[in-house]
C-alpha cells in the first residue's frame, strides 16, 4: 500500500509525534529484549506521579498536532499521513501479537486483504453502503482469523510462525484467481465513504476518520494492557503451565489476540479500499505482511507506540528510497527489497527494542507507565469459605507414575488437613517433583487416585484445579519480570473475576479492575512488599521473587497452597524470612504442602513430614520422629544431598 509521490513531509516532526505517542501510552514494559530490567526499576517508582501529567500533555500535543496537520500540510504528506495511520493500525496488532502476546504473524496483510476485497466486493457488485461493508469485512476478517487460529494457535515453536506464511501466501493467491474479485485486475469504482451525507473521497477528509480510529485503536490496546484479560496477554510468553496455575487457558487467551490483531488489520482493510477505491491482490501478499512485521520492529515490538512510530519510519524510509533509487539504478524495485532486508538485520543486530527502546533509554523514568488511578477502596473480592481445621482437603490414593520402566512415583498415599503445613521430603530423585506434577495435574498419573474437596482430580486440566482453590509456586519462578510486582500477583487474582477483551478494552471494567488491584495490594502487604508494589518484578533478589510468587498463589484465595522447592538456592537469611512468613500464613489459617530437598529448612517448619525415597513413601510423621527414624537418615546419607 504505497504512494508514489516524493517525500515532503518531515520525517522529524513525524517522529516526534510518534515519541510523544509512546510517552503517552507506552506502558508496555514486556520489551523483553529492550532493557535492564533493574535500570527500569527507578522508572517505574518516579512513574507514580509525574508520568501520568506528562502523559497527557503528550497526547494532547499529539492531538493538535495531528488534528492541525491536513490544514498547514500539502497534498502529499495528507496522503502519506494517510497510508501511516492504516500501516499503524496493522502494526499495532502485530505489537500485541507478536510483540506482547509472543506469537509472530507473517500473514497480517492477508487480514487486511480480507476486509478490503469484502468490503470491496459488497459495495460494488451488489451496491451496498460501505458502513455495512465494514459491519461484513470485521465479520470475515474475524471469522477467518477464528478458523486459521483454531487450526494453527496450537502449534508450538517455529511452527507457528511457518503456518503464517503458508496461509498469508494461499489467502492472497486466492484474491487473484476468483473471478467475482476481478483476479488479477482487482476491483474499481469502490464507492468513498460518506458520514451523514458529508463524502470522504478527499484524503483531507477520510484523514480525519483514519485517525480516530487510530486514536481509538490506542485507546482501546492501552485500556486491554492494563487489565484482567492484559495480564493474561502479558503473561503468554511465560508459558501455558503460568497461566494454567492462575486458571487461564493460554490457547484461548493466544486466540482472542490474534482474533483482534486480525480486526485490527481488518480495520486498516476497510479504510484502504474506500481510500484507494480500488483493490488488487499485491497489497495483501506475503511481502506486505513483512512490511507491517518490519514497521512494528522498527518501532519497538515491546510498546504501542513503536507502532505508531515504526509505521511512519518505514512509509518514510520507503518513500525516500523510491525517490533516489530510480537515479542511481534501473533496478530501483529489487534495490528497495534488499534495502529493507539490510535494514532488518541491523535493527535484529542493534536495536532490538527498536526506534522506541532508544526513546526509552533515553527519557528514563521521566515518562514511564503510570498504572491506572486508585479510585478509592471498593468492596473486595469475594472470598471461599474455607473448610474447618482439621478436615482433609487432600487425599491422594495408591498414586503410581510411570516413565517407561521407570516408576518415579510408587502406590503413594498421605492427606493434607486444612490448617497444617505438610511437608514432602526426600533426597534427589526420589520422585517429590513428579508427585508435585501430579497433584497440581500437570502431568497424567499412571494409576491411583487423588481427591480435592471431594472431588476426583485425576486427569482434570490444570487450570481447572487452580480454580478448585489449589494455588501453586514454580521450582524455577515464573514471574513476569517485566510487570511489577502489583501486576504479578494481579494475575492471581485472575480466576476470581471475569472481565473479558472487550469490557476491558472499553473501561467497563472499572469496578472489577479495582477490587483485583486493591486485593493485590492486600498480598503484598502480607508478605512485606507492599511499599515497593510499583517495582518491577525482575529487579528482585532471588529469595524476595519467590515470596512474591507466594502472594500470586495467595490471591487466587487459594484452599490449599503447593510449594515446589521455595528454599532451593536461597541464601540463610532468604531462608530464614521465608519460613517466618509460612509460619504466618498457617497462623493465618492457610494450608501449605511443602515440597522440599532441604531438610533443615522443613524440620522446623511443619506440621507433619512424608518422607519419599526411590518413588516410595518411606515414613511419615511428625518432625522429630522423622529425624530420628533411621531409614530416614540412611536415606539422606546414601544420597548426595
Ligand atoms: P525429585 O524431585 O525427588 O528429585 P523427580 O520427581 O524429579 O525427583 O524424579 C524422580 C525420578 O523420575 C527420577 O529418577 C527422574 O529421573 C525420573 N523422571 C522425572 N521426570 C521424568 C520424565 N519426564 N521422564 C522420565 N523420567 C523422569
Ligand atoms: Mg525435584
Amino acid at each position: 500500500m504505497s504512494r508514489t509521490a516524493a517525500p515532503k513531509a518531515n520525517p522529524e516532526a513525524l517522529l516526534r509525534e510518534g515519541v510523544s505517542m509512546n510517552r503517552t501510552i507506552g506502558r508496555q514494559d514486556e520489551a523483553a529484549l529492550a532493557l535492564g530490567a533493574k535500570a527500569a526499576v527507578s522508572r517505574a517508582a518516579v512513574a507514580k506521579g509525574g508520568g501520568l501529567a506528562s502523559r497527557r500533555l503528550w497526547i494532547g500535543v499529539l492531538v493538535v498536532a495531528l488534528a492541525l496537520a491536513p490544514m498547514v500540510a500539502g497534498n502529499f504528506t495528507v496522503s502519506l499521513l494517510n497510508d501511516i495511520g492504516i500501516g499503524a493500525l496493522v502494526a499495532l496488532g502485530l505489537v500485541l501479537l507478536t510483540g506482547i502476546g509472543g506469537a509472530t504473524s507473517f500473514g497480517q496483510a492477508a487480514f487486511v486483504g480480507i476486509a478490503a476485497y469484502a468490503s470491496a466486493w459488497l459495495t460494488t457488485t451488489q451496491g451496498m453502503s460501505p458502513w455495512i461493508g465494514l459491519v461484513f469485512a470485521l465479520a470475515l476478517t474475524g471469522l477467518s482469523a477464528l478458523a486459521i487460529g483454531l487450526l494453527t494457535l496450537r502449534l508450538g515453536g517455529h511452527f507457528l510462525p511457518l503456518s503464517t506464511i503458508a496461509w498469508g501466501l494461499s489467502i492472497a493467491m486466492l484474491f487473484g484467481n476468483v473471478d467475482a474479485l476481478g483476479r488479477h485486475t482487482g476491483l474499481s469504482n469502490i464507492p468513498p465513504l460518506s458520514i451523514a451525507g458529508a463524502s470522504l473521497a478527499d484524503p483531507r477528509a477520510i484523514y480525519y476518520l483514519i485517525w480516530v480510529i487510530v486514536g481509538l485503536a490506542f485507546l482501546f490496546s492501552s485500556n486491554l494492557l492494563q487489565s484482567r484479560p492484559g495480564r493474561a496477554i502479558r503473561s503468554l510468553r511465560g508459558g501455558s503451565i503460568l497461566l494454567a496455575s492462575v486458571g487461564e487457558d493460554a490457547y484461548r487467551v493466544r486466540l482472542s489476540l490474534f482474533v483482534t490483531a486480525a480486526l485490527y488489520a481488518g480495520l486498516a482493510g476497510w479504510l484502504y479500499a474506500h481510500m484507494n477505491r480500488f483493490v488488487s491482490p499485491s497489497p495483501f501478499d506475503v511481502r506486505a505482511s513483512i512490511e507491517y512485521l518490519l514497521m512494528a520492529v522498527a518501532g519497538g515490538l515491546g510498546q504501542l507506540a513503536g507502532a505508531l512510530v515504526g509505521a511512519a519510519l518505514v512509509l518514510v524510509m520507503k518513500n525516500a528510497l523510491q525517490d533516489v533509487l530510480p537515479l542511481l539504478t534501473q533496478r530501483a524495485g529489487q534495490l528497495e527489497a534488499v534495502a529493507f532486508a539490510t535494514l532488518f538485520i541491523l535493527l535484529l543486530h542493534f536495536a532490538r527494542g527498536g526506534l522506541m527502546g532508544f526513546v526509552r533509554r533515553f527519557t528514563r523514568g521521566r515518562f514511564a507507565a503510570p498504572t491506572r488511578e486508585a479510585s478509592g477502596p471498593v468492596e473486595p473480592l469475594p472470598h471461599r469459605t474455607l473448610p474447618e481445621r482439621g478436615t482433609p482437603i487432600l487425599s491422594v490414593n495408591g498414586v503410581v507414575k510411570r516413565f517407561g520402566g521407570l516408576v518415579a512415583v510408587n502406590e503413594v498415599s498421605f492427606d493434607v488437613n486444612a490448617g497444617e503445613i505438610l511437608g514432602l521430603i526426600g533426597p534427589n530423585g526420589a520422585g517429590k517433583s513428579t508427585m508435585f506434577n501430579l497433584l497440581t495435574c500437570t502431568l497424567p498419573m499412571t494409576a491411583g487416585q487423588v481427591r480435592f474437596l471431594g472431588h476426583d482430580i485425576a486427569g482434570m486440566p490444570q487450570r481447572k484445579v487452580a480454580r478448585l482453590g489449589l494455588a501453586r509456586t514454580f521450582q524455577h519462578v515464573k514471574l513476569r519480570p517485566h510487570m511489577t510486582l502489583l501486576d504479578n500477583v494481579a494475575l492471581g487474582a485472575h480466576s476470581r473475576t471475569g472481565s473479558g477483551l472487550l469490557k476491558a478494552g472499553l473501561r467497563l471494567d472499572r469496578v472489577e479492575e479495582q477490587q483485583i488491584l486493591q486485593e493485590a495490594q492486600r498480598q503484598l502487604d502480607r508478605i512485606g512488599l507492599g511499599d515497593r508494589a510499583h517495582e518491577l518484578a525482575g529487579s528482585l533478589p532471588l529469595g524476595t521473587q519467590r515470596i512474591l510468587e507466594i502472594a500470586r498463589a495467595l490471591a487466587a484465595d487459594p484452599v490449599l497452597l503447593v510449594l515446589d522447592e521455595p528454599a532451593a538456592g536461597l541464601r540463610r537469611k532468604e531462608k530464614m524470612a521465608l519460613g517466618d512468613l509460612l509460619r504466618k500464613l498457617r497462623e493465618e489459617g492457610v494450608t501449605i504442602l511443602i515440597v522440599e530437598h532441604d531438610m533443615d529448612f522443613v524440620m522446623k517448619l511443619v506440621d507433619r513430614l512424608v518422607v519419599m525415597n526411590f518413588g516410595s513413601k518411606l515414613v511419615e510423621g511428625v518432625p522429630a520422629a522423622v529425624r530420628a527414624d533411621e531409614r530416614v537418615q540412611a536415606a539422606y546419607l546414601g544420597s548426595v544431598v
